[in-house]
């Protein structure tokens, strides 16, 4: 019998990139068509672009 194996935490299909678009706004967007993007208004910082990456990679376990 064969173990449905449920990977917790689908991590390792997103690989989200932190790319600057301009000097101080950066964004994040990832392989799967996530991404920044929708705020794109809101200049994100390095750091609030890189927790959005790490935001996208862990919370989307479905
Ligand atoms: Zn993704």
């Amino acid at each position: 019998m064969r173990t449905h194996h449920i990977t917790r935490g689908d991590t390792a299909h997103h690989h989200p990139h932190v790319l600057r678009v301009n000097t101080g706004t950066w964004r994040w967007q990832c392989d799967c068509g996530g991404a920044s993007c929708r705020s794109s208004v809101v200049q994100l910082s390095w750091r609030e672009a890189v927790i959005g990456a790490l935001n996208h990679a862990t919370c989307l376990a479905a």
